[in-house]
């Protein structure tokens, strides 16, 4: 790190938009290389290549940043699955993984912490224990020299504050985004643009939602962070068409299978290129200028994100071209006997 000449997360924000690809842990279960349920990372210590496979694809397709897979890798879900004792290993690696493919590209390299799930609003010992599994975290990140820090999918607008503070006390950009239940609510009852509001005044330097609801039924939510606070404002959403009844992705039900969707088997629910495209406009038409897709996404969606925004990513140079294909193409060399049969395909 040092590059004196690489632009950083405040500058590209002033100059336009800035991607941030999100949804590690989604992919790399789909792999083959993690465990749902727990859902910890522990292919950052078991199988490193693939996680700086993924980052690496990420960025390729358009990601502006590169989140050190930390998410999850707290004292808290180490406890759970009886490695504490890997917990400094494990935060080390992740960051030095997303270093190395940051330094193949133009990438920022992101520290994070996220929802501790040992918060417990008005328990002065939660909060203690919370701010001491954000220090950790954070004094880790700051060692290494990344460049910003993200706290997301967090719920409680309690467990932001501390958040909050602990990353203020680095010099570093901060990011802040909520995860959006059901209810429309923070947990602890604030809305999302009281939260967001509460947060941007504390010294984030971008605020907004990840994670939860899809492009549809963030929406909602985002419009009113946006007309909460003046600074930066962040989405990504998930991948999915949750629905007004059905508004977050833990919620969805299939008509077809009796199996929850959620979290193994929402793929026919995935949201096409289009839709993530779509939602990319009318966000940062809303002057929305920190955006990315969360849990689902695949760089396909990262690309087609990219690509909305006026970029063109690596990946571009293989977007889809339907001009030469056999039947449903329109290239003069293609055979009329072939293109003619494309109504009965
Ligand atoms: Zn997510």
């Amino acid at each position: 790190m040092g590059d004196g000449e690489r632009r950083g997360l405040l500058a590209r924000l002033e100059a336009g938009s800035v991607i941030c690809a999100e949804g590690y842990l989604f992919e790399l279960e789909r792999r083959g290389y993690l465990q749902a349920g727990a859902f910890v990372p522990e292919v950052v210590l078991e199988a490193p290549e693939a996680v700086k496979e993924l980052h690496r694809e990420f960025l390729n397709a358009g990601s502006d940043v590169i989140e050190a897979f930390t998410y999850y890798a707290h004292r808290e879900k180490l406890r759970l699955i009886g490695r504490e004792g890997d917990l400094e290993r494990i935060n080390r690696q992740a960051i030095r993984l997303a270093q190395e493919v940051a330094a193949e590209g133009d990438a920022l390299v992101a520290g994070n912490i996220c929802n501790t799930n040992a918060y417990l609003p008005g328990d002065r010992e939660s909060a203690k224990a919370v701010r001491a599994m954000f220090e950790e975290q954070i004094g880790w990140a700051a060692e290494a020299g990344v460049d910003m820090l993200i706290a997301e999918t967090i719920s409680f607008l309690g467990e932001a504050e501390i958040a909050i503070d602990v990353m203020r006390q680095t010099s570093l950009p901060t990011v802040v985004t909520f995860a959006i239940h059901k209810n429309g609510l923070l947990r602890d009852g604030a809305t999302p643009a009281r939260a967001a509001r509460r947060i941007a005044e504390l010294g984030a330097d971008v605020v907004g939602l990840n994670c939860i609801r899809g492009p549809e039924t963030m929406m909602v939510h985002l419009r009113a962070v946006r007309r909460a606070v003046s600074g930066y404002v962040a989405a990504l959403p998930v991948p999915y068409r949750t629905t007004r009844r059905e508004p977050t992705f833990e919620s969805l039900t299939d008509p077809q299978r009796p199996e929850a969707p959620f979290p193994v088997a929402l793929d026919p629910f995935t949201c096409s290129r289009y839709e993530i495209a779509d939602f990319a406009r009318q966000a940062l038409d809303m002057d929305v200028r920190y955006l990315g897709v969360c849990c689902g996404a695949g760089p396909h969606h990262i690309r087609a994100m990219a690509e909305a925004l006026g970029r063109r990513p690596p990946a571009s140079r293989y977007s889809p071209d339907m001009s030469k294909h056999y039947a449903l193409g329109d290239d003069a060399a293609l055979r009329q006997a072939y293109r003619d049969y494309a109504v009965d395909l």
